[in-house]
């Protein structure tokens, strides 16, 4: 049977939820299709920078975010890999949440106001176009829509199927994610990147005191972390005495960590043949610069208006691109240009290009930057405030 709607979401993440929300308070008949089934863990520092915050507010999830004991963090240290560390305040406080929770709290805020969500069905193929509507299958599964919004993350074989330039490409980063328990006192209200020859380490506190450890890493070393994470962490501990003063009386929680699909820097394109795209799908921020998740949700939020102008007839379908490409650009154009000036200082992945050559729905240009460094002297005006630019960081050993 084929199920007909107004606009599919494929992906019922933060993004794709986000989107659902917004259309379906906006009376929009809107459809999410997720091939996981949720609760589902999910590589991430889990570490909701507080311009998420907001957006969950308008979501009407954020009381469920703190109800679920979301730890607060107010303080951030970088450790270099020399061992020196930069601690400072955070402009104000935000929010460390496990993705099993807030995946699932954010979904059920859209269900809540009128999304449909089909959980455990994976879209594999989509066609069509704003012109004529689109089709989407899976394995049990065939929904025609007039609108589709692309929220499946940073890379799956959708985008091998729309053609999307990066796809394939050989990656030079990979994130792991495992969750530790144990003493974890130390590590209360605060998040600490430990950046080492390679990438770099998170570690944050989340709900009931456990602590998340994500990693941006070199494939070898993504991989080392899969096959034997004892060994990879004990020599990464030999290393770094700072990381072993954090993970003193932490021990992985049982199951396997997680190793992520290839990891793909950089705006990849806000609109796809057609289908709009949200989070990171449209891009992928440098996971240092903490601010993935609500970029995720602001995009997926801002995707909403646009396409409910559309289906009332109040938008061509070239405005609706246009609409859609200038929202994107407005949200995320100058996350896109700090996390690319930045990379070189958090590890690895090779220098910065030339932050200019913005072309349309590509990398754009530093628009507001300059309103962002005044505002905060923190770029990106995320999280991990990068030292050299941090007015108000302290230099120092790491705090143990
Ligand atoms: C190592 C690492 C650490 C990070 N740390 C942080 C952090 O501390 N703070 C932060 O803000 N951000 C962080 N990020 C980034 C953050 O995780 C992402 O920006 C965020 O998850 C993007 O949300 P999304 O909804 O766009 O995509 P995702 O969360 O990736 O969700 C995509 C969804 O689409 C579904 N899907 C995929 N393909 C299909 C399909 N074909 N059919 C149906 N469903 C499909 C998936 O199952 C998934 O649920 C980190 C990233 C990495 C790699």
């Amino acid at each position: 049977m084929t199920l007909r709607c107004d606009v599919a979401v494929v992906g019922g993440s933060l993004a794709g939820s986000a989107a659902a929300g917004a259309l379906a308070r906006d009376g929009v008949d809107v459809v999410v299709i997720e091939k996981a089934r949720f609760p589902r863990a999910k590589i991430c520092g889990e570490f909701l920078s507080y311009e998420a915050l907001p957006a969950l507010e308008r979501l009407g999830a954020l009381a469920a975010v703190r109800g679920a004991g979301a730890e607060t963090i107010s303080r951030f240290t970088v450790v270099r890999p020399d061992g020196r560390a930069v601690e400072a305040p955070l402009a104000s406080p935000v929010l460390s949440i496990s993705r099993e929770r807030l995946d699932t709290i954010v979904a059920r805020a859209a269900e809540g106001v009128g999304a449909r969500f089909l959980f455990g069905s994976p879209v594999l193929a989509l066609e069509g176009g704003l012109g004529k509507g689109f089709r989407l299958e899976g394995p049990d599964l065939a929904v025609e829509a007039r609108v589709v919004i692309g929220a499946w993350g940073r890379y799956a074989p959708l985008d091998g199927k729309l053609g999307r330039p990066f796809f394939g490409r050989p990656a030079t980063l990979f994130g792991f994610k495992k969750h530790l328990s144990g003493e974890s006192a130390r590590l209360a209200g605060r998040a600490v990147l430990h950046v080492f020859p390679g990438g770099y380490l998170g570690l944050s506190r989340v709900e009931g005191g456990a602590v998340n450890l994500a990693a941006l890493a070199s494939p070898a070393l993504a991989k080392e972390a899969h096959h034997d994470f004892d060994l990879l962490l004990g020599g990464l501990r030999e290393r770094s005495p700072a990381l072993a003063r954090d993970l003193d009386g932490l021990v992985p929680e049982p199951g396997p960590v997680l190793l992520s699909e290839p990891v793909h820097l950089g705006a990849h394109g806000a609109i796809a043949h057609d289908v709009l795209l949200a989070g990171d799908a449209a891009g992928v921020l440098d996971p240092y610069t903490g601010a993935g998740m609500a970029t995720a949700l602001l995009t997926g939020e801002a995707a909403g208006e646009p396409v409910a102008a559309f289906l009332q007839g109040r938008l061509s379908a070239a405005a609706l691109r246009e609409a859609h490409a200038r929202r994107h650009r407005e949200i995320a154009g100058a996350r896109f240009f700090w996390s690319r000036v930045f990379r070189p200082i958090f590890g690895g992945g090779g220098p910065p290009r030339s932050p200019g050559s913005p072309r349309d729905g590509r990398e754009a240009p530093p628009r507001g930057a300059e309103r962002i460094n005044r505002a905060s002297s923190c770029p990106p005006a995320g999280t991990f405030c990068p030292p050299p630019a941090c007015a108000h960081a302290s230099s120092g050993r790491a705090p143990s």
